[in-house]
């Protein structure tokens, strides 16, 4: 029988790491991306194999070329062909004004989440459009839309252009087979808030959000595991909310 394979970047921490949980719970065998916590992308491989799936992590920064190409690279020589690939890998910068943002902060938002998440489709589109098989799932972020005024909106930006790269690449693949959805996380509970200097951030906007709290990183794993099953067969193109109503 045919195994699943799917390619999880940033899949030693936060939602990533909640992905590869659950994705091997589905039956997917996992390839763990991650570029600094090895120890942490070795715990999840660990987990991926108690599930009964196989799960490798490889070191590889999404927003270099040549890490990206080894990641598929090292995914189809261990595991076999790669059926799925979830774009989670994404990074944000200190809170602030666009005026008072660092350029390397810029860059390093825009290397991360819109051109590493480009390079990854670009590579799967190769490897799945010749096989007519294939499933990608895009994180995006409901600051898509909100905008992220006076918090970062170049992050906000890049997870637009991450939504308008779902609704394009559905259609140029679409007729290959493949399918391609964002899932756009509200406010989870993960480290990512630390890194922008607002540790706190859960706590203190989790109550102004209509279901009233943060999400867990394992509600967004558990759309992603949704649009990568036969159940979504229907479903390309869609940008899926999972932000408790905001
Ligand atoms: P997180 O806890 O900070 O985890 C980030 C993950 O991405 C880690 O596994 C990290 O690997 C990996 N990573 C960072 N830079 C990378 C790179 N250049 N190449 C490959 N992997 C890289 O973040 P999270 O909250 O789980 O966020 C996951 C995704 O959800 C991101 O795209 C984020 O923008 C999006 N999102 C999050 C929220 C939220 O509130 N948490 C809301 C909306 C959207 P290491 O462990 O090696 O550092």
């Amino acid at each position: 029988m045919k195994r699943l394979v799917t390619v999880v970047t940033g899949g030693s921490r936060g939602i990533g790491a909640a992905v590869c949980r659950r994705l091997a719970a589905d039956g997917h065998d996992v390839v763990i991306g991650y570029v600094h916590d090895t120890k942490a992308a070795e715990a999840v491989a660990d987990e991926v194999l108690q599930a009964g799936a196989r799960g490798i992590a490889v070191r590889a920064d999404t927003s270099v070329e040549a890490d990206v190409d080894r990641l598929f690279a090292t995914a189809e020589q261990r595991l076999g062909p790669v059926t799925g690939l979830v774009n989670n890998a994404g990074v944000a910068s200190p809170l602030g004004r666009l005026a008072d943002t660092d350029t390397a902060d810029l860059r390093r938002v825009v290397d991360v989440n819109l051109l590493g998440t480009l390079l990854c489709c670009r590579r799967a589109a190769q490897l799945m459009t010749p096989r007519r098989d294939g499933v990608i799932v895009n994180i995006s972020s409901v600051a898509s839309t909100l905008g992220s005024p006076g918090d970062y909106v170049h992050y906000a930006a890049t997870k637009a252009a991450v939504d308008a790269l779902t609704i394009g690449l559905s259609q140029e693949l679409g007729p290959d087979g493949i399918r391609v959805n964002s899932v756009a996380p509200g406010l989870i509970d993960t480290d990512i808030h630390a890194a922008t200097g607002d540790p706190d951030r859960v706590r203190r906007v989790g109550p102004e959000i209509p279901l009233g709290r943060a999400g867990r990183a394992e509600e967004v794993a558990a759309a992603v595991a949704w649009l990568m099953s036969p159940d979504a067969s229907y479903t390309s193109g869609a940008v899926l909310r999972v932000s408790g109503g905001r």
